[in-house]
């Protein structure tokens, strides 16, 4: 494991706060492999960014994009 590898998995399940400016959010990294890491953003349930990020509930999925006309 070389020196990036090693500082990457010390990392893995940091808990970072902040990553919302409309909300009290926190980061968690997770190492993936060799040094791919994902970050999550974890909001709040009340968060407006968060809820424009997800679909609307009880609605279907939009049909996508390109499709024959
Ligand atoms: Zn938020």
């Amino acid at each position: 494991m070389n020196e990036i590898n090693r500082w990457a998995a010390s990392l893995d399940g940091a808990k970072i706060p902040g990553g919302c400016e409309d909300c009290d959010a926190f980061q968690t990294l997770h190492v993936i492999d060799r040094g791919l890491t994902r970050i999550n953003i974890h909001h709040d349930d009340w968060c407006p960014t968060y809820r424009r990020m997800r679909p609307a509930s009880g609605l279907p999925d939009q049909p996508a994009a390109g499709g024959a006309r």
